[in-house]
């Protein structure tokens, strides 16, 4: 699929395989030859020899860089430690950066890609299904800040994006289901038919069928994510907010957590049936459909309530609105029906919490 954003474009290939060609496929869109693979060290014993091997016969000569697993490895230090490594294996402005990993590691390769030699191509071969269908798309990259996630990063997309689902046969399955927070989230916003279809995907019997079944889905998410990318690259116009529903109360609820107590996809999941109960109030939302959200959100063992001892003092206090607006109204992602959804300002800091104390 090719993806469009200002001048910038590139393909999403999306199937089954196609590491076997990966060498072929980066050939013919970069020349090299040096290129670093960065991965982590869950993925690298995994799946690094393979792609080494297969960019090695396409005529590329790769050094492959592990970094440890987890979003503790997110940070400035490690990008140094990684951009040493590059200079060291000699990559130049002509060589290009490989991300093989979740979304940890397509962050920091790509944040690197961007700022290597002022800036060489990244590739995106993302290995866990949240890395499919959200992170490798939209070209933010970036980097963790002692006070807070993601604050130092770049606009950078991606020259091209390897999608092969064989990938994901080994991801946890608590990993796995995490992403469809995400896929769920992209189906309200934009499209109830998929909606609709997402649960056939909770139980792949074969091999076969999860390919064919979970590539089009992944497919149909790249094309909702940069279509709305692309008509606000830069988060100006609120059309990219719109990927932000759930994500208000979702962030508050990680930080409160201290990134331990739940995962990304888990938390958004919470902040999904929060912005549902303000769409009820604020948006006209009926209440079947939000029934249908939760139910879909539990086929995939993703939470809807919160643990009884969770504090909810600490997601208010992790909010990200400024005490002033307190009495004032706050700008929120709703949606008024599944498959579409709108910025409100009408939204008071009073129906967050009501919304949280729910949960
Ligand atoms: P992750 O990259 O940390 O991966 C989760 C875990 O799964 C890790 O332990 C990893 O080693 C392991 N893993 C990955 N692929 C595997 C595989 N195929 N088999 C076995 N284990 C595997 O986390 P994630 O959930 O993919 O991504 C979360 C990160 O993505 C966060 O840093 C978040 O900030 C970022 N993110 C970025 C964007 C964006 O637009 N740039 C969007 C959403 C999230």
């Amino acid at each position: 699929m090719q993806i469009r954003v200002g001048n910038w474009k590139y393909q999403a290939v999306v199937g089954s395989k196609l590491l076997e060609k990966g060498g072929l496929r980066i050939r013919k869109v970069l020349r090299g030859p040096h290129c670093a693979i960065i991965s982590d060290s869950n993925v690298a014993p995994l799946f690094g020899d393979r792609i080494r091997q297969r960019l090695t016969s396409s005529g590329f000569q790769p050094a492959l860089i592990t970094i440890p697993a987890g979003e503790t490895s997110k940070t400035l230090e490690q990008v140094g430690a990684i951009c040493d490594q590059m200079i060291a294996a000699g990559l130049d402005r002509q060589s290009f950066v490989i991300g093989l990993g979740g979304g940890m590691v397509g962050d920091i390769s790509g944040f690197v890609a961007a700022i290597y030699e002022r800036g060489i191509p990244h590739v995106q071969i993302p290995t866990t299904l949240l890395g499919m269908v959200d992170s490798s798309i939209g070209g933010k990259t970036g980097v963790n800040a002692r006070d807070g996630k993601n604050l130092i990063g770049a606009v950078h997309h991606p020259s091209l994006v390897i999608d092969d689902v064989d990938l994901l046969k080994t991801l946890p399955r608590r990993e796995f289901n995490q992403g469809f927070a995400e896929i769920i989230k992209h189906a309200i916003i934009a499209d109830a038919e998929m909606f609709r279809r997402v649960a056939q995907v909770s139980n792949l019997r074969t091999e076969q069928e999860s390919s064919w079944k979970l590539a089009p889905l992944i497919q149909r998410n790249i094309e909702i994510k940069s279509k709305i990318v692309a008509k606000d690259e830069l988060d100006q116009t609120g059309e990219r907010a719109l990927l932000n529903f759930g994500h208000t109360v979702g962030h508050a609820i990680e930080r409160a957590g201290d990134y331990r107590e739940f995962l990304h996809g888990e938390a958004v999941s919470l902040g999904i049936v929060a912005a549902c109960a303000i769409s009820i109030k604020k948006a006209g939302l009926p209440r079947d459909q939000r029934d249908a959200v939760i139910d879909l959100l539990s086929v995939f063992e993703l939470p809807t309530r919160l643990p009884a001892n969770f504090s909810c003092e600490k997601i208010f206090e992790a909010l990200p609105f400024d005490k002033k607006f307190e009495r004032g109204k706050v700008r929120f992602v709703v949606t008024p029906e599944i498959g579409s959804a709108r910025l409100s300002s009408d939204v008071t800091m009073e129906d967050i919490r009501e919304a949280i104390d729910q949960l």
